[in-house]
């Protein structure tokens, strides 16, 4: 088989479910990662229990923030969140270089309902339109690292390609795909959710190279010569292959992503090196919400008091924090707005 194993002294089985393989084509001059997604995606999207769909849509945002926050070098924390006006207005998707991931959606449900009922669920269409914002957080002595990618209506995979496109000019393909599996369990069903994608970029050491056509309505003139330029023939190829991959080749639990890969670019020689494991894992805690309420002015407490308790729900895992209002009262009103 045409795979080498680089980095380590045995050679690799499968990396499984929940890790991050990445890849390189060198004589194509692409790089990638891939991952299929089970038990930790499984996980949050229990524990939310939304609809279908925007389960759906979530299980993407969070496949999409896996690849592209698995290619940090540095500690740190990669946060994908749209914001829009469809009936899924928000999501959010925190991966952390350690491998946690945490992420939820916000959504109306009466209109959520009634876009499946039309027919019109589709990831793109939940959406509606707004804005995608990838940020990088590498802690409190930093600087943060964001880039906004406007979303119209489209899936996840294209503002990828347009958030790669215009930002940071690296021509790229992503894939991803959903599954919900049904498997026979003593007589039960037993459902859960699978999630697949796969990363393919092209980074030739010549940058020209690296050049794509205009997007239609971009700068160049109509009838420039943008319709006779070629791009590169490395690329070009990468990308067609990647064009063949199926969602349910993304998603086969009897289909590693080193087959895939293996399936995919065997004739041109694909390298894969050590997959990194990402987990379902929320980072909130008692002291950060404690913190947050800390802040709180005295209107804004008396706001949060129910039963003459404040209680919080993490967004992310569903974990109840309650508190003594008493505890927060602060000292003085803050003084009027000048
Ligand atoms: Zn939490």
């Amino acid at each position: 088989m045409n795979i080498a194993f680089e980095g380590v002294a045995e050679p690799l089985g499968p990396a499984g479910d929940d890790s991050v393989r990445p890849f390189v084509v060198e004589t194509l001059d692409v790089r990638g990662r891939a991952i299929q997604m089970g038990p930790a995606l499984d996980a949050i999207l229990a524990r939310h229990d939304y609809p279908p769909p925007v389960s759906r849509l979530l299980a993407e945002a969070i496949v999409l923030a896996v690849l592209l926050g698995s290619s940090l070098k540095i500690e740190g924390r990669f946060t994908l969140q749209t914001e829009t006006d469809g009936p899924v207005d928000m999501l959010v998707v925190d991966y952390r270089t350690t491998g946690a991931i945490r992420a939820y959606a916000r959504f109306d449900r009466a209109k959520v309902a009634d876009a499946e009922g039309a027919g019109a669920a589709a990831p793109g269409a939940l959406l509606g339109r707004g804005t995608l914002a990838m940020t990088i957080d590498q802690g409190a002595h930093t600087s943060r690292y964001q880039g906004v990618v406007p979303l119209e209506g489209e899936s996840l995979e294209e503002v990828a390609h347009t958030y790669f496109r215009q930002s940071e000019q690296i021509p790229t393909r992503v894939r991803l795909a959903v599954a919900e599996m049904h498997a026979r369990e003593g007589g039960a069903v037993r459902h859960s959710w699978r999630a697949g994608g796969l990363l393919v970029q092209f980074l030739p050491d010549a940058s020209e190279r690296m050049r794509q056509p205009d997007l239609p309505g971009g700068d160049a003139p109509a009838g420039s010569d943008n319709a006779e330029f070629a791009e590169d023939d490395s690329w070009v190829e990468a990308r067609a292959l990647t064009g063949t991959v199926q969602d349910d080749e993304l998603t086969d639990p009897a289909l590693p992503v080193e087959n895939l890969l293996f399936r995919l670019f065997n004739e041109r020689g694909v390298r894969v090196f050590n997959a990194a494991g990402v987990r379902d894992q929320c980072s909130c805690s008692r002291e950060k919400i404690t913190a947050v309420l800390s802040n709180f002015t005295a209107d804004e407490i008396a706001e949060s008091i129910e039963a003459d308790a404040i209680s919080v729900t993490c967004e992310f895992c569903g974990t109840k924090y309650g508190f003594d209002p008493e505890a927060f009262k602060p000292a003085d009103d803050p003084p009027p707005a000048a």
